[in-house]
C-alpha cells in the first residue's frame, strides 16, 4: 500500500488492522456480456455458459478462502479476464510468479474438466512474494480486499517493471488503465478561497468505513428522506469526508471539509468497505444501504473526465467476510446470473431465494 504515495486515511488503518473487509466491484455496463447479446442468446439450462464457473478448493488448514475469493472475482470481470489473455508478455519471476500462477488458474478455468480447481499455485507464489513482510504466509488467513489490491499491484510490476505505480501511463497495464482511480485531494475554504496545496494519489480500492456511511444513511432518513438506490455514491461520498475537517489554511477561522476530485475514467471500480468495530451489529444496515448502480460525480466532489462524469457503473462483484471466512458473488454476464462462489462450492443466485444459513451474507 505504501508503493501508493500517501493513501486517504482510511486505507492505512485497513492495512494495520486485518480488518473485516467487504469488496465491492463495479463496472461499465457496455462491458458487460458484449453488449447484451450473448445475454439473450443463453439457453435456461445450457451447461456451456456456466460451464466457465468453478469452484477453488480449500483443504483443511489451508484457510486459501480469502485468495479464493479474490481470484473468482477476477476472473469473472469480462474486462480484467480479456485483457490478461491479450497480454504479449510480462517479466516473469518463475516460481514466484503471481502474474504465470494467476494465468495457469484462469487457463484450467477454461480446460479442465473437474468442478473444482486447487489455487496452490497462486497461494505459494503469494507466499513467496511477501515473504519478508511476513504476510499471505502459506496456512495463514489474511484479508481478500488486500489480497485483490496486492494481486492487482504485482500484475502492474510485471507488466510494466517500475515500482514508480503513481504515474503508471503504460497502455498495456490492467492495473492502472482500468482499475486505477487517478485523484488528487485538497481543502479550498468558501469563505475566504484559500486552499490547500492539492494532494494527487492512485487508489486500486476505495475504502469506506461502515460506521460512518450508516450515520449518513441514518442522516438521510432522519430528514425524512427515503434511500434511493441511486444515492449510493452520494452516502459513500459523504461518509468518507465526514470529520475529515481543517481549519483554513489561511486561518481565517472557517474549519473546511476535504475535497477529493478523480481525473481518470476508471473502467472498474472496487469498494472496501472497512467494518470499524470486530463486533458490529451494523451488517442489516450497511445491506440495506448497497445499491447496485453508482455514479462516479456521486462518489467524489469533482469529476474532470466528460465521459465519466456520465458514467454509471453497475455492480458486478462482492467479496463478503462472515464467521471468519470469505465468500463472494460475482455477476456472471453471458447467461446474466449471479453466482455464489464458497471455495470448492458454486452455486447459481436464485432471486428470492434464501440462502442456507451457513452461507448467507454476514
Ligand atoms: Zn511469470
Ligand atoms: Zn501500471
Ligand atoms: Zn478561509
Amino acid at each position: 500500500m505504501s508503493s501508493f504515495g500517501k493513501p486517504p486515511p482510511l486505507s492505512r488503518e485497513v492495512a494495520g488492522s486485518n480488518s473485516l473487509a467487504w469488496v465491492k466491484l463495479f463496472q461499465k455496463p457496455g462491458a458487460v456480456g458484449g453488449g447484451g447479446g450473448l445475454g439473450k442468446s443463453y439457453q435456461p439450462g445450457s451447461m456451456l455458459s456456466l460451464a466457465l464457473t468453478k469452484g477453488l478448493l480449500n483443504e483443511p488448514g489451508q484457510n486459501s478462502c480469502f485468495l479464493n475469493s479474490a481470484v473468482q472475482v477476477l476472473w469473472q470481470l469480462d474486462i480484467f479476464r480479456r485483457s490478461l489473455r491479450q497480454l504479449p508478455g510480462h517479466f516473469c519471476l518463475g516460481d514466484a510468479c503471481i502474474f504465470c500462477a494467476l494465468k495457469s488458474i484462469f487457463s484450467q478455468f477454461q480446460q479442465s474438466q473437474e468442478r473444482a480447481l486447487p489455487s496452490d499455485s497462486l497461494r505459494h507464489a503469494l507466499a513467496e512474494t511477501f515473504k519478508d513482510e511476513q504476510r499471505f504466509q502459506l496456512g495463514h488467513m489474511d484479508d481478500a480486499a488486500e489480497c485483490f489490491e496486492n494481486i492487482l499491484e504485482r500484475i502492474h510490476l510485471h507488466i510494466v517493471s517500475d515500482t514508480a505505480t503513481e504515474a503508471c501511463t503504460s497502455k498495456s497495464c490492467i492495473t492502472h488503465q482500468k482499475f486505477a482511480m487517478i485523484l488528487y485531494e485538497q481543502f479550498v475554504c468558501r469563505s475566504c478561497g484559500a486552499s490547500s496545496d492539492p494532494l494527487p494519489f492512485t487508489e486500486l480500492v476505495h475504502y469506506v468505513s461502515t460506521t460512518a456511511l450508516c450515520q449518513q444513511v441514518d442522516r438521510v432518513l432522519g430528514q425524512n428522506d427515503r434511500i434511493r438506490s441511486d444515492m449510493f455514491g452520494e452516502l459513500l461520498q459523504a461518509a468518507n469526508t465526514i470529520g475529515d475537517l481543517r481549519n483554513c489554511p489561511s486561518n481565517c477561522g472557517q474549519s473546511i471539509k476535504i475535497r477529493r476530485v478523480l481525473m481518470n475514467r476508471p473502467e472498474i471500480v472496487t469498494i472496501g468497505f472497512v467494518w470499524d468495530a470486530e463486533q458490529s451489529d451494523l451488517t442489516e444496515d450497511v445491506v440495506r444501504s448497497l445499491g447496485p448502480h453508482l455514479n462516479l460525480s456521486g462518489l467524489f466532489n469533482r469529476v474532470t473526465d466528460e465521459n465519466a462524469k456520465r458514467s454509471e457503473l453497475h455492480l458486478v462483484g462482492m467479496i463478503c467476510f462472515s464467521s471468519k471466512h470469505y465468500s463472494a458473488f460475482a455477476y456472471h454476464s453471458k447467461s446474466s446470473k449471479w453466482i455464489f462462489f464458497d471455495d470448492a462450492t458454486v452455486k447459481e443466485v436464485i432471486p428470492g431465494h434464501q440462502f442456507s444459513r451457513s452461507s448467507h451474507i454476514k
